[in-house]
């Protein structure tokens, strides 16, 4: 991965850039975006480029030994960490980030947008919550005591530290007082949800969406789409350039007849036609539900835009916009930010591994409420 491989984000990369050519890298730092924002592509661009032996204006050599090295992810001082799983038959107290680093360069070399979700398939675990445990906190410690291979820079890039938990706080010496030439790179898709005795520690860097164009532009030059269906695909993408990549992969279906299907029978709130639709959507892989979940909060966006703004500023096919003119009898804008709050939650609530049968049949009666006008609508509180 390089920063050239990257659409767009010229603030960002300039940002790093700069660190290296004044000598100020930051030897703590926060890269926080949303899922298919590209935090963790430019955490990867940004530690080759530093580890580069012959660095160009703003992009490492790709022919240097390091660089070579870095093609295959087999720099032995670029140490990865991320949320694990119940991983084959090991303990889960004793599994850490190594156990899979083989999966995990795999993932990060097909797909560096990847999500979550993605990874928890590719480790093919099922039924416990993804999280960083205390063991692999102590081995963080450990590795980065050590001298590093090549005598340069060591780097640790821990994706995810939302899922570190408390045990987390003891990375704060580490993070304070780093042993020399020591880069840790945090890449975060939550801010909120990071414990703040690590925020207040690190550089943050705040990684942007992709805009529209450079969404299309990538797609249409990646997968030789036509030029309409490229813009198509790219304003639903709403900036998560992950979400693009899914669809033009074929892993996700036209959900927009889908959605519509769903919300009627929320507002009509028959349990069994509700438990029927559901029967339909289970055998759909997780990463389907989520693609399903933010194609349902791109429509409520446009729908509230559409709402604000008329039709010429919304980023819809014909199609939708024929069913937002119908839902305008159904929902408003305080409705449809309601919606957008459960689908939120949702997203959030597939990759860890809630009980997804639960979750949307709850959510479904839930959205009912909404659109049915009901009193001070509570959120259900069995998400994980
Ligand atoms: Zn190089």
């Amino acid at each position: 991965m390089y920063f050239k491989d990257i659409p767009g984000k010229t603030p960002e990369k300039q940002q790093l850039l700069q660190q290296v050519k004044q000598n100020k890298i930051a030897h703590a730092q926060l890269f926080v975006g949303k899922e298919g924002f590209g935090a963790l592509a430019l955490a990867l661009a940004f530690s080759r480029y530093v580890l580069c032996e012959n660095k160009q204006e703003d992009d490492a050599c790709g022919t240097c030994d390091s660089c070579k090295k870095y093609d295959h992810y087999a720099k032995p001082d670029v140490h990865f960490v991320y949320p694990m799983i119940k991983y084959k038959n090991l303990k889960r107290e004793d599994t850490k980030s190594t156990n899979a680093i083989v999966d995990w360069k795999e993932a990060i070399l097909h797909n560096p947008f990847l999500s979550l979700t993605d990874w928890v398939e590719k480790l093919e675990g099922e039924g416990s919550t993804p999280n960083i445990n205390v063991r692999e906190c102590n081995d963080i410690i450990h590795q980065l005591s050590l001298m590093s291979f090549d005598g340069g820079y060591k780097i640790l890039i821990l994706w995810l530290p939302e899922y570190l938990g408390k045990d987390g706080n003891r990375l704060l010496k580490l993070i304070e007082e780093p042993p020399d030439q020591t880069l840790i790179i945090f890449v975060s898709h939550d801010m909120d949800a990071i414990l703040t005795t690590i925020i207040s520690r690190c550089q943050v860097l705040r990684v942007t969406p992709f805009d529209r164009d450079e969404i299309a532009n990538y797609i249409y030059q990646k997968y030789k789409s036509t030029n309409q269906r490229s813009q198509e695909i790219a304003n639903m993408a709403d900036g998560n350039l992950h979400f693009a990549i899914q669809v033009c992969n074929q892993e996700t279906k036209d959900f927009s007849d889908m959605l519509i299907s769903w919300m009627r029978l929320a507002y009509t709130g028959n349990p069994v036609t509700i438990q029927e639709w559901y029967a339909g959507f289970e055998p759909l892989s997780k990463n389907e539900k989520t693609a399903f979940i933010e194609y349902g909060l791109h429509f409520l966006r446009q729908f509230i835009l559409f709402q604000y703004a008329g039709q010429e500023v919304v980023r819809i096919t014909d199609h939708e916009k024929e069913t937002i003119q119908r839902m305008q009898k159904v929902i408003d804008i305080p409705k449809a930010t309601a919606m957008i709050s459960v689908f939120e939650r949702q997203i959030m609530a597939i990759p860890r591994n809630a009980n997804l049968k639960i979750m949307f049949l709850t959510d479904t009666l839930t959205l009912g409420d909404i659109m049915n006008g009901k009193e001070s609508v509570s959120l259900p509180t069995y998400y994980p």
